[in-house]
């Protein structure tokens, strides 16, 4: 089953991690006191053991003292009821002077009596008639050289054992409840973090196309959901002004479309309200053919702009003399420019050569020229020229026109957007001439570059890519 909150996940990851870090520190610690609790004893043992031997080797007797109680209390720290002292010969056989012991005798075994007679201590744990084991220590008695006696202490280990279940029982008690505490405290954590991950969901929902000017509450505190609430506002800014873009150039576009189309249809409807002679027939004719021509033009321009903003302009790419292209133009539009009055000469013009589609550059660089020569009043004059470095082949346009501000040069490039200066000239397009030729200009690899000055001049400069 996946679990879909992060909050949950985490607990459970966060809660698991825990238990096993108490498990390993409670192992530990429990594996650490039955260790110092068996070593404690074993050292206590071998106090006794010691003190008896010591006695014994120095009196001669190997009788069980009667200060017993004292010596368990001077190792131990109390005197247990459990508790075994023995001495035996060396062959192993108990000593028959000493009194009864007071609880039931442990067995002296095989191992601890050859080890003794080897001069070694043996320390064993033993199954005693008590309902725990013992623990047993067996030293021998050396006298000059020689093993006289064995002395075995013991004790239960009972009161061991308790503790170490005592220590188990706490842990077990312990466990769950501070795991369950930390693992509620880890998921209100949690769940307070991602609160504000909750909130942007819900705001993210509740923005659509409509309501793009919506924003995200930012907290200002600079973390990491803040700076995901900012990235997302930065991106809701950028997708406004992309969706306040296509709507204006929906309109826009419509609007240019409905204009030839309205003229059309009142030059056919006055025509046909009655009998016309076949001139004025003719030129209702060539007038409605003319506006076709401009719907033409505009559709034409933008599918060429949508298919470059797709990425899928149709391009056949060859080599290109930009010089000879250059003056093809340069006589088309020189007749254009005469009757203008406005004087129109190619300087300079470098042979050059670029790879590129020749149809798109003619259509680029006669956007630039017929411009020139439209913003340009009568008396001025445009002038055409081409240079080449290593990196870029350079067409510059100049004009004596009517120039363009600062700010103006930035927004030329916009669909449909026309100059204050241009939209009081009597002829002009609709504002798609600049962005063709900057679209086709990009997907050669190359820019359009302008500078102006107003009332002045222009100059744009294409620049592409030397082959
Ligand atoms: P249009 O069809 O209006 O000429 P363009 O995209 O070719 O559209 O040009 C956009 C605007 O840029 C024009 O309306 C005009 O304001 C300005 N512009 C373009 N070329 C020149 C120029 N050579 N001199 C002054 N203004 C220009």
């Amino acid at each position: 089953m996946r679990i879909r909150s992060i909050g949950a996940r985490l607990t459970i990851w966060y809660t698991s991690l825990l238990t096993l870090t108490f498990l390993l520190l409670g192992g530990t610690a429990y594996g650490l006191l039955a260790y110092s609790l068996s070593r404690d004893m074993d050292t206590a043992l071998n106090g006794v053991a010691e003190v008896l031997a010591q006695r014994a080797r120095v009196e001669g007797s190997a009788v069980v003292p009667s200060d017993v109680d004292e010596l368990f209390r001077r190792f131990f720290g109390f005197s247990p009821l459990e508790r075994h002292i023995e001495m035996f010969d060396p062959r192993g056989r108990r000593d028959s002077r000493q009194p009864p012991s007071r609880s039931n005798q442990l067995p002296l075994s095989p191992k601890a009596l050859k080890n003794a007679s080897q001069g070694l201590s043996t320390f064993e744990t033993v199954e005693s008639t008590g309902s725990y084991p013992a623990r047993v220590l067996t030293m021998p008695v050396i006298r000059a050289g020689r093993v006289t006696n064995l002395v075995q202490v013991g004790m239960s280990l009972e009161n061991m054992y308790k503790t170490r279940r005592r220590f188990l029982l706490i842990m077990a008690a312990v466990l769950p409840f501070g795991l369950l505490l930390a693992g509620g405290g880890g998921w209100l954590l949690a769940r307070r973090a991602l609160k504000p991950v909750d909130i942007m969901t819900q705001a993210a929902r509740r923005i659509s196309g409509e309501h793009l000017d919506e924003r995200l509450q930012e907290t200002g505190s600079g973390d990491e959901l803040d700076r995901l609430a900012k990235t997302l506002n930065d991106m809701l800014g950028r997708l406004d002004d992309a969706f306040h873009q296509i709507r204006q150039f929906s309109a826009d576009a419509s609007h240019e479309l409905q204009t030839p189309l309205t003229i059309l249809k009142g030059e056919m409807e006055v025509a046909l309200r009655s009998q016309r002679s076949s001139e004025e027939y003719q030129r209702v004719l060539k007038s409605g053919l003319e506006e076709i021509d401009r719907i033409n033009h505009l559709v034409e321009g933008l599918l060429l702009l949508a298919r470059a903003d797709a990425g899928v302009l149709r391009m056949d790419l060859r080599p290109v003399e930009l010089k000879e292209l250059l003056q093809e133009i340069y006589e088309q539009m020189n007749v254009v420019a005469d009757n203008r009055s406005i004087s129109f000469h190619p300087s300079s013009l470098e042979t050059v050569s670029v790879r590129g589609d020749r149809e798109h550059l003619r259509r680029l660089l006669l956007n630039l020229v017929d411009n020139a020569i439209k913003y340009t009043p009568a008396g001025g004059s445009v002038a055409l020229s081409l240079q080449s470095d290593e990196e870029w082949a350079s067409v510059r346009i100049s004009d004596t026109g009517i120039g363009l501000s600062k700010d103006e040069q930035e927004r030329i490039f916009t669909r449909f957007h026309r100059a204050t200066e241009a939209r009081s000239q009597r002829e002009g397009g609709v504002g798609l001439g600049l962005c063709i030729a900057r679209s086709i200009a990009e997907a050669h690899g190359g820019r359009i570059q302008v500078e102006s000055t107003p009332g002045q001049g222009s100059t744009f400069t294409v620049l592409l890519p030397q082959t």
